[in-house]
């Protein structure tokens, strides 16, 4: 015979985050720097207050549970208060991409039926050019006040201090099922339509809850968190909802993300922990370097997205700060792994260390891992065996949203990524599937030959790529951005590899350019360069063997 838990049971309902934060942590700072310009400041306490007023507006408004509330801004304060107001009368945040095409923007809207979008002053032409394209949006409202709204535009604004200002402070949060959809982010696919990925209040609430874990992102309420990677991609990592639950200080950069503004902000408000892409750290790296800057409070810069090149862990360390990998997906909302030492971390030699160090490191506790090979089989944790990276666990998506099918594969996700697991655990991406360089019927890890060209020193920028080749199937190609004033050759830059990987591994050209395209989410477009460039070897045959 069964026999039930005598406990509590109490929805996991991301409102209860921000209520509590707002009684644990009520006097606790929320900073944000305004797309006006300037530094706004108020509490936990006051953004409970203000996520009520919105709950009270959405509901007389007639937004019910289960619509869809889109948002395109940076992340602030009012981004924040949607997070939760939405969210808490059991709508849903629908967050956009604003780097995306306008097209896929509109195709995003509709998809998602969104009754209403909330955007940043600064979006106002995007909104002006695709309104007409989303005939289901009912309210444009700018984030912002009354006055701010632009006199001659071409559809109906409201101002979001309007609508909010005169609803009461007070509003009871519905208790409803943990498993309604709180939050939706389309994934930036490179080819085909974005998906939607739906989120529930359950799947976010027991991230954050895994996610502030030592081991993981290690977040306390002595912390001062700056989430540098955007809201308006997988909810900034989660960290909105980690940040309410241990009631740490916020402090949301706005637009402006380069290494000068990045560095005074952290400064001025004691910024401890922050998250973001590698090109921000590079950025940041960069300009600490040539400003003879060392980090004062911030000594933990979570690095994901992309793989971190070994040398900006080493540049970050030498300015005093540690960089801790971290790897996921907009499937995994997003955290998998994260790369914190283990028991036996201190005893290994300092070259075993860095090597580790450079890995995506252990699946946070909540999610599993498993590396399959083409038969679909599991490989061994050996740390070489390469295979198909597979997850499943709480906050891994089920089904994409309005797709019939789901992509599951005996009840795991396929990550779409190829890695490595070694015997604690530890995972290293090796490759997205469709980049691994297939040579003479071998792999060839793209993101290692990216790692080795991002350690010459005037190396900016690099991408390496599979190319078609007559005797090899694919061989692999740099395509390079220079330091400033470098005067790098492709044969010093090919020779750089000569003893640091096997032979047949080291890039059969180079090409500089004078920069790299990027995708929506910051990461190398490496079907557009195959695209210019697959064709590179067409005509060649030699290699050296
Ligand atoms: P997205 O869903 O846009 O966040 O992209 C997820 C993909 O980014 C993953 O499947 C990986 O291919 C890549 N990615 C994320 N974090 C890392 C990392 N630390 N190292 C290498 N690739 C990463």
């Amino acid at each position: 015979m069964n026999m039930p838990g005598q406990m509590m049971y109490a929805p996991l309902l991301l409102s209860s985050l921000l209520a509590q934060a707002a009684q644990r942590a009520a006097a606790v700072e929320i900073v944000s720097r305004r797309v006006e310009g300037d530094i706004h400041r108020y509490t936990y306490r006051d953004c409970h207050a203000r996520a009520m007023q919105l709950a009270n507006a959405l509901t007389r408004r007639g937004i019910h549970g289960g619509d869809r509330v889109g948002t395109l801004a940076w992340n602030g304060y009012r981004h924040m208060e949607l997070y939760y107001g939405i969210s808490g009368i059991g709508a849903v945040c629908h967050t956009i991409n604003p780097r995306l095409f306008p097209e896929q923007i509109a195709y995003i809207i509709n998809h998602a039926r969104d009754r209403m979008i909330c955007f940043d002053a600064s979006f106002a032409p995007l909104v002006e050019q695709i309104a007409h394209q989303c005939p289901h949006v009912e309210t444009w409202m700018m984030l912002g006040d009354e006055a701010a709204l632009p006199d001659a535009f071409a559809i109906p604004l409201e101002s979001y201090e309007a609508f909010i200002g005169e609803h009461p402070a007070q509003f009871a949060w519905p208790q409803f099922d943990e498993r309604e959809a709180a939050a939706l982010c389309y994934t930036s696919g490179t080819t085909g339509n974005p998906k939607g990925v739906l989120y529930s209040h359950r799947s976010l609430t027991l991230m954050a809850y895994a996610s502030v874990a030592p081991d993981a992102l290690c977040l306390s309420a002595a912390d001062t968190i700056a989430p540098v990677v955007p809201m308006f991609h997988v909810n900034a990592w989660g960290l909105p909802f980690s940040a309410a639950l241990v009631g740490a200080k916020l402090v949301l950069p706005g637009a402006k993300l380069d290494g000068e503004s990045l560095c005074a902000l952290f400064e001025q408000e004691g910024v401890t922990c922050s998250a973001g892409v590698p090109t921000v750290w590079l950025g940041l790296a960069d300009y600490m370097r040539r400003n003879d800057k060392r980090s004062g409070t911030f000594k933990r810069a979570i690095v994901g997205g992309s793989a971190c090149p070994p040398q900006l862990a080493g540049s970050l360390g030498e300015l005093g700060i540690n960089a801790v990998h971290a790897w996921g997906m907009t499937e995994l909302s997003p955290v998998g792994t994260v790369c914190s030492p283990s028991h036996n971390y201190a005893d290994k030699p300092a070259d075993e260390r860095a090597c580790l160090d450079a890995k995506q490191g252990r699946a946070i506790a909540g999610i599993e891992l498993k590396i399959v090979g083409a038969d679909g089989e599991p490989l061994t944790w050996d740390g070489k065996s390469a295979g198909d990276l597979m997850a499943r666990g709480h906050w891994v998506l089920d089904r994409y949203y309005g797709v019939e099918q789901s992509p599951l594969e005996g009840g795991w996700f396929p990550t779409g990524d190829v890695a490595t697991i070694d015997a604690d655990g530890y995972m290293q991406i090796t490759d997205r599937s469709k980049d691994v360089i297939k040579s003479g019927g071998e792999w060839i890890s793209s993101i290692e030959l990216e790692c080795i060209a991002m350690s010459h020193p005037e190396v900016e920028m690099v991408a390496c790529i599979a190319c078609e080749h007559p005797k090899w199937d694919e061989r692999p190609l740099l395509v390079v951005v220079r330091r400033p004033d470098s005067t790098l050759t492709a044969s010093d830059l090919l020779a750089f590899y000569e003893g640091k990987v096997a032979k047949w591994w080291i890039p059969d050209d180079v090409v500089f350019v004078s920069e790299l395209p990027l995708t929506a989410t910051g990461k190398l477009h490496k079907l557009v360069l195959r695209q210019r460039f697959g064709q590179h070897f067409v005509g060649t045959c030699a290699r050296p063997a």
